[in-house]
């Protein structure tokens, strides 16, 4: 099925995010995830892309064929563009078009210390103008952050700026992960006011792991909710435990969620298929026959 028409049903989506292993020669194991996270039969599966200038650029292309010509389900390719010029952002958008691929997740990207910037893309906003004039049959995708991006002043400044991005071209949105629901259910609001009306997806990551989800926090400036803090409090050390825990969280948030009739939710699988599949049993019957 063609992601324009999944994307258009009505449904509430449910959908999941991989990210290529490290090395090349993890691309067997990308081949067993691939597997695995496919028979959940997701409505598409989103693969990530390295951002810097030594990362493997053509994993994302090769996971993604297998995803979208093996599986039959549609891939979007994520792409960071801050250390890219055209000619690059030109060769991966043919590898995607080759792979089968005809959805974008169109990123800024990160700034990393020691790197050289290209300067032709400085927002996410450019790169989606670009892919709309070269390949103006993709659906270009957009990242938002329902507590703000960790770079803005404000939330409603970085809505401001999310407008600019929806305006040169995004047709689709898929969140941050957060942990309390009311942040975003805030900033859809927040974000419909501002005249914002393509689909959001809320990003839900299960928790792993007390450090990570720590680590995570500060980074993303994003907000641990008292009722996590208490689980990692209780079970920080007891790493079964805190899984076990996280999944029956992420599963709650979704409930929840699917309950306030969002547009989708968007897994983020952290590449483990067994936790992504436990929560994916609990949460899966809910979308059946949902009309967004
Ligand atoms: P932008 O939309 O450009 O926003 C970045 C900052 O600039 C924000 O503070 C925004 O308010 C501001 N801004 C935006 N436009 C303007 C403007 N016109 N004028 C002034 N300020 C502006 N990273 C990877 O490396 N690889 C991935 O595959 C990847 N996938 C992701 C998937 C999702 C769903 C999300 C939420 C993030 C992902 N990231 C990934 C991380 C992402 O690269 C970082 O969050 C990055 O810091 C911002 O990227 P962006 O595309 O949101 O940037």
């Amino acid at each position: 099925m063609r992601i324009q028409d999944i994307l258009t049903d009505g449904r509430i989506h449910l959908s999941c995010e991989i990210f290529p292993p490290k090395a090349f020669s993890g691309m067997e194991q990308a081949a067993s995830l691939t597997r695995e996270i496919a028979s959940l039969h997701p409505d598409f599966i989103s693969v990530t892309y390295g951002h810097g200038t030594h990362s493997d650029r053509t994993a994302t292309a090769r996971i993604a064929h297998t995803i979208s010509k093996e599986y039959g389900i549609p891939a979007v390719a994520h792409l960071t563009a801050l250390y890219s010029d055209k000619a690059k952002i030109d060769e991966a958008l043919d590898m995607f078009e080759e792979a089968g691929v005809s959805a974008v997740l169109a990123l800024r990207g990160d700034y990393i210390d020691g790197e050289q910037l290209v300067g032709e893309f400085n927002h996410a906003s450019d790169l989606v103008s670009y892919i709309r004039s070269v390949k103006p049959d993709f659906k270009v995708f957009g990242a938002c952050y329902p507590e703000g991006h960790y770079q803005a002043d404000s939330l409603d400044q970085d809505i401001e700026n999310l407008k600019i991005k929806v305006d040169a071209g995004v047709t689709h949105l898929i969140s941050q992960l957060f942990y309390d629901n009311e942040d975003f259910y805030r900033f859809l609001d927040k974000a419909r006011a501002a005249g914002i009306t393509v689909p959001i997806e809320a990003g839900i990551m299960p928790v792993r792991g007390a450090k990570s989800v720590r680590r995570m926090a500060e980074r993303n400036a994003s907000r641990i909710p008292d009722k996590l803090n208490t689980l990692l409090n209780k079970w920080g050390d007891d790493i079964q435990s805190l899984r076990a825990a996280g999944i029956l969280y992420a599963s709650e948030q979704i409930a929840d969620l699917v309950a306030h009739d969002v547009d989708g939710v968007h897994l983020y699988s952290m590449n483990h298929p067994a936790t992504t599949r436990r929560i994916w049993r609990n949460a899966e019957p809910l979308f059946r026959g949902t009309q967004g």
